[in-house]
């Protein structure tokens, strides 16, 4: 698979990218290699200026960066600048707390008389990042602004079909004045992504993307013995309980499942409606997702993008197929969505069996399953029903019980009142097959560096 940018409302193909050589590979590793023992000693707030730079420079030039976001993967442009603007906060949520949250920690000891022990958190070194298309650039800052500010060097993977977001980024670093070697993206096959792995000068592998990607990838770094961290898919529930104000909740709903062209790890996959209510939810919904307006993404007026490629949508209307062959009701909503573009029909399924395989899968793109559920215990039931542990949500209008419904739902995120979302100041991670490790915040920080006891007598 080559790397090319095809803009998916037009089809036109931007342009390609010849895959890397072993050689450029190999040279990128000692590269990265040579770039950490300069940057581990690298005072921090040298550091932090650097990152500092990169968001005031993604901010400075946000319409420019959104543009190629919209171009080469198709999102709506006002979308490209949210994730512009979120990827400078990450940044900037590293400059403001890193050095205090990787303060050595003075451990208690039993006896004083007998020494003392610090717990010390330094960098590890040269790690890996594979990355994938539905958010481009957050993705590359969810991983690089933690791991930078700690002192370890990044080579990145990005998904074959962001090429020009993977170039913009490692320019961007360079422009904010990252030393030489810090981060590199590569253009790599996969035979070099496992060859990356293997280098001893390489300490570890961030994957997001897919469980197929993530099976594979976290199998190669266990061989090699690395450590590695796992952000795969995800089937979020969107539990509506009997209480819960529709007026607010349906739009929720049908924002949860369809922004980003509904190609969001987190996107509310699955409505879990209790009966009180699901049939005054379903009609709104439906309601709601015909008003969804499908088309170019830089029109301002357009409310549905594309998906990422035609290949996706081919594969998203296969999907149905079989969801429907086992059973399911599908129900094609709104306008026709216009026949330029990778795009699809927003559609509802419904009387989704436990028999049908679809039940457990996870559909990348405008497809919403909805459930009746008996009450609120059979919602629980059923949104922790699913092979995926990512993100969730529950509606009512008393927020202290929505919180002890949450707790209830075996994910690593749960909001009360809001479809999953992503902060610079929020945790993200999964459970199950949604992966394991998570990334933001000091927990993400903390996933690559060496937690060292130095015990002084
Ligand atoms: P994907 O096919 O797994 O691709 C993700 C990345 O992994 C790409 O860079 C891809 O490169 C690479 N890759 C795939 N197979 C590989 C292998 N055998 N060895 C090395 N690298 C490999 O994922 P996708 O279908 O494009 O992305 C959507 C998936 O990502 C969904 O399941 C979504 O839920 C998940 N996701 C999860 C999160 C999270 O934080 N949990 C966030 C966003 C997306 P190529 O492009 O070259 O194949």
């Amino acid at each position: 698979m080559a790397y090319a940018s095809t803009n998916p409302y037009t089809g036109e193909v931007l342009k390609t990218f010849a895959y890397a050589t072993d050689a450029t590979v190999r040279d990128a590793i000692g590269k990265a290699h040579a770039a950490f023992l300069a940057w581990r000693e690298t005072p921090f707030a040298t550091r932090a200026a650097i990152l500092q730079k990169a968001a005031d420079l993604l901010r400075r030039n946000a319409d420019d960066y959104a543009r190629l976001l919209t171009l080469e993967m198709g999102k709506l442009f006002g979308e490209a600048k949210a994730e512009v603007e979120l990827s400078a906060r990450i940044f900037e949520y590293y400059v403001r707390n890193t050095e205090k949250l990787l303060q050595p920690e003075r451990l208690p000891v039993a006896d004083p008389a007998e020494g003392e022990a610090v717990l010390v958190h330094e960098p590890l070194g040269v790690l890996l990042a594979i990355e994938p298309w539905n958010f481009p650039y957050y993705q590359i800052a969810r991983i690089i602004a933690p791991q930078l500010s700690a002192g370890n060097t990044m080579l990145l993977k990005h998904a074959s079909n962001v090429p020009q977001s993977a170039a913009a980024f490692e320019k961007l670093m360079r422009e904010a004045g990252l030393p030489d070697g810090a981060f590199i993206n590569l253009y790599a096959t996969r035979k070099q992504v496992e060859m990356i792995i293997n280098d001893p000068r390489v300490h570890g592998v961030a994957l997001t993307g897919s469980e197929d990607a993530g099976s594979i990838v976290a199998s190669q770094a266990g061989k090699a013995l690395k450590k590695s961290t796992m952000e795969l898919g995800g089937a979020d529930a969107f539990v509506v309980l009997a209480d819960a104000d529709l007026e607010k909740t349906v739009p929720w709903a049908v924002f949860g499942r369809h922004w980003n062209g509904g190609q969001v790890c987190v996107s509310s996959k699955r409505m879990i409606v209790v009966d009180d209510v699901y049939d005054a939810f379903l009609s709104r919904y439906r309601q709601g997702v015909a008003g969804l307006r499908a088309g170019d993404p830089f029109d301002p007026e357009t409310t549905l993008a594309p998906l990422s490629s035609q290949g996706a949508a081919d594969d998203i209307r296969e999907r149905l197929r079989q969801a429907i062959a086992h059973g399911a009701k599908a129900e094609e909503v709104g306008p026709p969505v216009p026949n330029q573009g990778a795009f699809v029909q927003p559609t509802i399924l419904t009387e989704i069996g436990e028999d049908n395989p679809a039940r457990y899968w996870e559909f990348f793109g405008p497809v919403s399953m909805l459930f009746r559920a008996k009450d609120e215990e059979d919602a629980i039931r059923i949104a922790n029903d699913s092979p995926f542990g990512l993100g969730g949500s529950v509606f009512t209008r008393d927020i202290r019980h929505g919180a002890e419904v949450a707790r209830k739902i075996s994910t690593g995120m749960v909001f009360v009142n809001h479809p999953t979302k992503v902060e610079a100041d929020l945790p993200f991670g999964g459970i199950r097959r949604s992966g394991y490790g998570r990334e933001l915040l000091g927990l993400g920080l903390k996933e690559f560096v060496n937690h060292k006891l130095i015990d002084v007598v």
